[in-house]
């Protein structure tokens, strides 16, 4: 491995190309119409112009990133999270063109990528898993299969991501008409109908486990994220190690999301995601087969650097440290910064960065892809920044990111700052107790 094509934008392409440069290794951007200026595209040593600016055109179009890898004499893509990193036919199409996947083997992409899949083989590897149903082709099959699991459910598409695809139903005569409904929106957001059905589990938090497969057969953790701050089920804070976790509990589902990992054949960094009960039962939702948004904050508390570790174990080597020589060392968050209204229902909001001060000191780490003048495009997704505040322990680290906000300038366009502000100060926050649906009902205006 010699030139990585990093097909990806924003700050994750930013993160993958100093992670490259850091290993030796030279490093190829993508950039469509609406990004020819950006950070990544002046950061990596060479850069191709994919498409026009609708991600189907450009960061989407597969046959034009590998054209863009053969003509630079890229041997290796590393995908990044969102775009093509989950898409098996994507991962297939690169393979077939000789050049290097940064993530696990096609198959194993088909198998997790599809949710339904993805429990069975949960479930083969000993691990707790949401009680709910097989694929569920017509009303009378969800029917039966929720009258088994008990009301209210969720109808989750197979092929489902990113908080979308899921739809709660609280009742028998609901189901008759949502079950066709969830089909429909399936088909359309995921070209592809296959939906499922699992108990809704109340009050629970989203507890996610890191973990690292190389190709000599290791398994490794590096502990757990709680990202159970979410709207609409996407992500707002994350936070690492979760509080308050038993040790017993700890371990047992850092061993549970290794033993998957091992079950698939796993290669690469990815995530096991589980919800954790209010009465301390865990169970598995689903696997991402990438690296995670919020990876920052299990860098923060275990030293790891888990995009040089892809890279490595890409390029065949082994995990740089054995599973005893990780622990956790104090305790990190997450915000995630994002050009969306708070007062408007949290609707992205594009524009212009007129001004973008960032906040810096002991413990505090910004990942972005932008400069101030830069524009956010509707094209893509809302987020402006990470902000990663990390420290000996989870009130240093809190503290830090009260701090880091109070720095923090961001102009031009509207954000999730006001609100990080705001929840940064909450008394279940402090205290660690939240659960995925708390913000909402604290909040219930943004829904
Ligand atoms: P993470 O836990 O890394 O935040 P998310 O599920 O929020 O994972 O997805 C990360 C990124 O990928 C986000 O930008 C999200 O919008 C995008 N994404 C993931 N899955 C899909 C999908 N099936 N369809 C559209 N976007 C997706
Ligand atoms: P995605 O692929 O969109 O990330 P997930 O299956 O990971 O979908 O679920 C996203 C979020 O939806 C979870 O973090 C949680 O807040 C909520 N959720 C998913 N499954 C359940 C469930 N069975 N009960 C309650 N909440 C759930
Ligand atoms: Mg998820």
């Amino acid at each position: 491995m010699r030139r990585v094509l990093v097909a990806n934008r924003g700050e994750i392409a930013v993160r993958i190309i100093r992670a490259a440069h850091a290993a030796g290794l030279e490093t190829v951007a993508v950039y469509s119409d609406a990004d020819e200026h950006g950070r990544w595209v002046q950061l990596a040593d060479t850069a191709v112009h994919i498409g026009k600016s609708a991600a189907a055109k450009s960061y989407l179009n597969s046959a034009a990133l590998v054209e863009a890898a053969r003509s630079t004499g890229a041997d290796a893509v590393h995908p990044g999270y969102g775009f093509l990193s989950e898409r098996a036919g994507a991962a297939k199409e690169f393979a077939d063109a000789g050049l290097t996947f940064v993530g696990p083997a096609v198959s194993t992409i088909e198998t997790m990528g599809d949710k339904a899949a993805a429990r069975e083989a949960a479930r083969r590897a000993g691990v707790p898993v949401v009680p709910g149903s097989g694929p569920v082709g017509d009303v009378d099959e969800a029917l039966a299969a929720a009258d088994d699991v008990g009301y209210p459910v969720l109808l989750k598409a197979a092929a489902g991501g990113g908080g979308r695809g899921i739809r709660p139903v609280a009742s028998a005569a609901e189901l008759a008409e949502a079950l066709p409904a969830a089909q429909a929106e399936a088909r359309a957001a995921f070209s592809d109908d296959t939906v499922y059905l699992e108990w809704a589990i109340d009050g629970a938090r989203h507890i996610e486990v890191q973990i690292l497969a190389d190709t000599a057969g290791t398994v490794v953790h590096t502990f757990e994220r709680d990202c159970s701050v979410q709207r609409r089920r996407q992500k707002l804070i994350e936070e690492a190690p979760a509080p308050g976790l038993p040790a017993r509990t700890r371990a047992d589902i850092n061993d549970a999301a290794v033993r998957l990992a091992r079950q698939v054949g796993y290669l690469g960094a990815g995530t096991v995601e589980f919800l954790l009960t209010p009465s301390g039962e865990f169970f598995f939702i689903e696997m991402n087969t990438r690296i995670q948004v919020e990876h920052p904050i299990s860098e923060a508390i275990t030293g790891v650097d888990l995009v040089s570790e892809q890279l490595r174990i890409a390029a065949g080597e082994p995990i740089s440290f054995g599973q005893d020589e990780v622990g956790i060392r104090g305790a990190a968050v997450e915000l995630r910064i994002n050009a969306e209204d708070p007062d408007n229902r949290f609707q992205p909001t594009p524009g212009t960065l007129t001004r973008l001060d960032l906040p810096g000191g002991p413990g505090v780490r910004v990942d972005t892809g932008f400069v101030a003048g830069d524009r956010i495009s509707p094209f893509y997704d809302s987020m402006i920044a990470k902000v990663i505040c990390s420290g000996p322990d989870r009130d240093t680290a809190l503290a830090r990111a009260r701090q880091a906000l109070a720095e923090l300038r961001v102009e031009g366009v509207p954000t999730t700052v006001s609100v990080h502000r705001r929840l940064l100060d909450e008394p279940d926050v402090r205290a660690g107790a939240v659960h995925t649906r708390w913000l909402e009902e604290l909040m219930p205006e943004t829904l």
